[in-house]
């Protein structure tokens, strides 16, 4: 599915070669804010859903803890303890942007409501980006067919960590070109000096069919490596189509990247709206474009993922991660992505306290740090922890919104799948008794999967999750409490599940 991006480098130019490195360089590291490689759901068969629905037994569970399941299950769908930390997150302290102010108070915040449940806390550190967001706006100055003295606004944003323009801006002609095989055939010096657009359309069909993850992946390459490419060909900025799908003319901001080697130039994302404002008028002839992006990368700043253990009463030793990541874009106040993941995993503890559950196994709940700007909290965590993986029973990651959740992704041995019927049966009554594999479940958790640690997310519907993503609009009223109780249902029966099987899950 990132082929778009690799079959780049199979000419002979000299440039192309270095464009293919970066590209895949920038694919392969860019963190897309969600699993990159996870499929579609697939359609569990008819022969799955049946013996899942009439196998019956408890598995690995007693019939006490399933009923504790049920319990858990149903006092999420009643509580509305994750719905008011998402409101505390998200209206009172706001976007979490890395290394920002606000990222800080977010983690003390955590830290304070995890220990007033009994929880032992502990803040991990972590050397965070920390760019800091200036003025962003654009004006076409010439163009065919302009009444003279008036310009036309472009409504952008820039993508997080791109470099600035002067601050009085910089005017120069747009080229824009759909993909890259429109970039490759276009003649020597065509992008020397000018500012290039990547105009790739959001698979708006591809999302509404529940597909909104691949829509994503198919257009974010532009966004990670289209920087380097225009560079390296000459061009003085890069602008990328917002990588979403709704037309309310916002801007979706997002990681972009750079390389060594490869002067590094401004780059924002224009709205839909005016992606294809450009494309229409360079059709017509040469078009002037004057933008200014000022934003500012200070030195790396210290911060934090909040860690806090609900400590198992047999192995204390052995833990199961539920987790999503604390920190957010600016534009908004990262309700969706990723305020609903940490609030939902919160809310795994508070009911295992609220229930007096106590389960074998530690819980860890952990809220991640600087997954936006290239998960360095979750690589201090594999660093910090990297004696400790075989004790690493299974890892929860909620990464994609807080929409409707239909059941659980699990990556890992096929049996998984079988192993975790009982749960998905508890998760059942609430629509969520699913189970699909998936070669990747979070970001934040894709090191441990790569370890051998099972790892699992709940699926949740994506159809309009792109939308909001990494725009103005990701704000607290886009959360429907119902679906939001559901994932919370799902995070908090799976790592209980997981903590407190007789076994450890299968790996
Ligand atoms: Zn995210």
């Amino acid at each position: 599915m990132l082929t778009s991006g690799m079959d780049f480098g199979r000419k002979c130019h000299g440039w192309i070669d270095l464009v293919a490195i970066a590209v895949l360089a920038a694919v392969l590291a860019a963190p897309l804010c969600t699993a990159q490689n996870a499929p579609a759901v697939p359609a569990p068969s008819i022969l799955d859903r049946l013996n899942s629905m009439i196998s019956g037994g408890n598995g690995a569970w007693t019939p006490e803890q399933v009923a504790n399941m049920e319990r858990l299950r149903d006092a999420a769908m009643k509580d509305p303890y994750a719905l008011n930390e998402l409101r505390h997150l998200t209206d009172d302290i706001g976007p979490r942007l890395s290394g920002s102010p606000q990222a800080q108070q977010a983690v003390e915040y955590v830290a304070a409501e995890m220990r007033a449940l009994g929880a032992e806390v502990t803040l991990e550190k972590a050397q965070v980006p920390h760019w800091v967001r200036g003025v962003e706006t654009a004006e076409v100055v010439a163009w065919p067919g302009q009444t003279p003295g008036t310009t036309q606004k472009v409504v952008l944003t820039a993508l997080g960590g791109s470099v600035a323009t002067p601050a009085e801006g910089l005017t120069a002609d747009v080229v824009v070109v759909d993909d890259w095989k429109q970039l490759r055939a276009l003649p020597p010096g065509a992008v020397k000096g000018k500012i290039l657009l990547f105009n790739r359309k959001f698979d708006k069909e591809m999302a509404a069919v529940g597909d909104g993850l691949n829509a994503y992946v198919g257009g974010v390459v532009y966004r990670g490596a289209g920087p380097i490419a225009g560079a390296a060909v000459g061009a003085v900025a890069v602008l990328v189509r917002s990588v979403g799908g709704a037309d309310y003319r916002l801007p979706h901001t997002g990681l972009t990247m750079y390389t060594d080697g490869v002067p590094r130039i401004p780059a924002g994302a224009v709205t839909a709206e005016d992606a294809d404002l450009l494309k229409n008028l360079t059709s017509q002839g040469p078009v002037k474009l004057h933008l200014t992006l000022t934003p500012q990368t200070l030195p790396d700043a210290p911060s934090y993922n909040v860690i806090a253990d609900w400590k198992g009463t047999e192995h204390p030793e052995q833990v199961v991660v539920v987790s999503g990541h604390l920190d957010s874009w600016d534009l908004g106040t990262g309700a969706i992505d990723d305020g609903a993941g940490v609030v939902v995993s919160m809310q795994a503890i508070q009911l295992l306290h609220e229930l007096g559950l106590h389960p074998r196994r530690t819980v860890r709940f952990i809220a991640w740090m600087s997954e936006e700007e290239g998960s360095q909290g979750a690589a201090a965590y594999m660093a910090d922890h990297k004696d400790q993986f075989a004790n690493h029973i299974g890892a929860i990651e909620s990464d994609l919104g807080a929409d409707h959740t239909t059941g659980i992704y699990y990556a890992g041995k096929p049996e998984l799948g079988r192993w975790l019927r009982p749960v998905a049966q508890v998760l059942d009554a609430i629509g969520a008794g699913n189970l699909a594999s998936s070669a990747d479940t979070g970001e934040d958790i894709d090191g441990l999967t790569a370890k051998g640690v099972p790892s699992f997310a709940p699926v949740q519907d994506s159809r309009t999750y792109f939308n909001y993503h990494h725009t103005a609009a990701d704000t607290f009223d886009k959360v429907d409490p119902k679906h939001l109780s559901e994932n919370a249902a799902v995070m908090a029966v799976l790592a209980y599940a997981l903590a407190d099987s007789a076994q450890p899950a299968p790996r």
